[in-house]
């Protein structure tokens, strides 16, 4: 039976409804200090805005040691009825302090530990998993189970791999193997894609489980379609960033490669993911923003059913353990 793995439990895919493929409920880096989501009424308020705003589902796309929080991620998937799907793995290297625990386990050990998250269960706290480390309890969600992870994640930098982005790479190919969990990789600006995608290939990991976070950072068709073309997914996340790109741009992009015949490698989110962007935390413009501000505009552009084919079918197809 496939099925998508949620904070509450497995489901099947065609169930799913409509889905925002990045977002972030909880998150907390040295990197954004000041922008730490970490209240859960206010985290819980802003996915209300979100279901309100024409989802059924997100990927909370926060990996380990990030400020995840996987009891109050399930309360609130089960308060306002959106589905969540939780991700393990480990972002790019810049996130994590020099002294961070998850630096020193090799590929092997980082494997089995993303596995764990898959099929076992997140621990209530992101501490170090070594044994006497009570803060490694399981999470446990409202009626008592597991909350398991669903989803992948591995990040790079710009052009650039560094070796505990690789050892991640690699954790995330075994963990992989062993699930058919999908993947999701951070990329900056776009770059390094091919790279990524061989190296994941090589380790056993197809292209087609794998969605390209941020790709539309280098809003060129040409490389959209190259990389469709070997079967990746196209994260589209960059919305509401006019200081550095305009919707403009990004409906443009859309637009080329839908014509180009990627339609079916899209995938939509916000990934908003700052305390000061969501609304109910005071800031602007908030995860309703991609729903009610940027979607009606994509419909204009390329019609309302293929947008609705990228938040339904392209996502359920995507997130199914394969
Ligand atoms: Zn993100």
């Amino acid at each position: 039976m496939s099925k998508v793995r949620t904070v509450l439990g497995d489901l099947d895919p065609a169930r799913l409804g409509r889905v925002n493929y990045h977002e972030h409920l909880f998150q907390a880096s040295p990197l954004l200090v000041g922008d730490e989501l970490d209240d859960e009424a206010s985290s819980r308020e802003e996915a209300r805005l979100l279901a309100t705003s024409g989802f059924d589902a997100m990927v909370d796309a926060t990996p380990i040691g990030l400020g995840r929080s996987p009891e109050a991620v399930a309360r609130i998937s089960l308060a306002t009825g959106l589905g969540v799907i939780a991700t393990t793995g480990a972002h790019r290297e810049g996130h994590y302090p020099a002294a961070h625990w998850l630096r020193t386990l090799p590929a092997e050990p980082r494997g089995r530990l993303f596995l764990a998250d898959l099929t076992v269960g997140m621990p209530r706290h992101d501490g170090d998993p070594a044994p006497g480390d009570d803060e490694h309890g399981l999470a446990a969600g409202p009626d008592g189970a597991p909350v398991r992870a669903g989803l992948l994640k591995a990040g790079i930098g710009y052009w650039s791999i560094t070796t505990f982005e690789r050892i991640t790479l690699d954790a995330v190919a075994l963990a992989h193997a062993a699930t058919g969990a999908p993947v999701m990789v951070h990329l900056e600006f776009c770059t390094a894609a091919h790279e990524v995608l061989d190296l994941l290939a090589a380790a056993g990991v197809p292209a087609h489980r794998v969605v390209l976070a941020h790709a539309d950072r280098d809003p060129n068709p040409a490389l959209h379609l190259e990389l469709a073309g070997r079967g990746a997914m196209l994260g589209y996340d960059g919305m509401a960033r006019p200081r550095t790109r305009s919707d403009a741009e990004l409906l443009d992009l859309t637009e080329a490669v839908v014509s180009g015949g990627g339609g079916d490698h899209i995938l939509i989110g916000g990934d908003v993911a700052r305390r000061s962007r969501y609304s109910a935390y005071g800031g602007m413009p908030g995860l309703a923003y991609l729903g009610t501000r940027y979607l009606p505009q994509l419909r204009t552009r390329i019609g309302a059913d293929l947008v609705e084919a990228m938040l339904t079918r392209n996502a359920q197809r995507f997130l199914t353990w394969s």
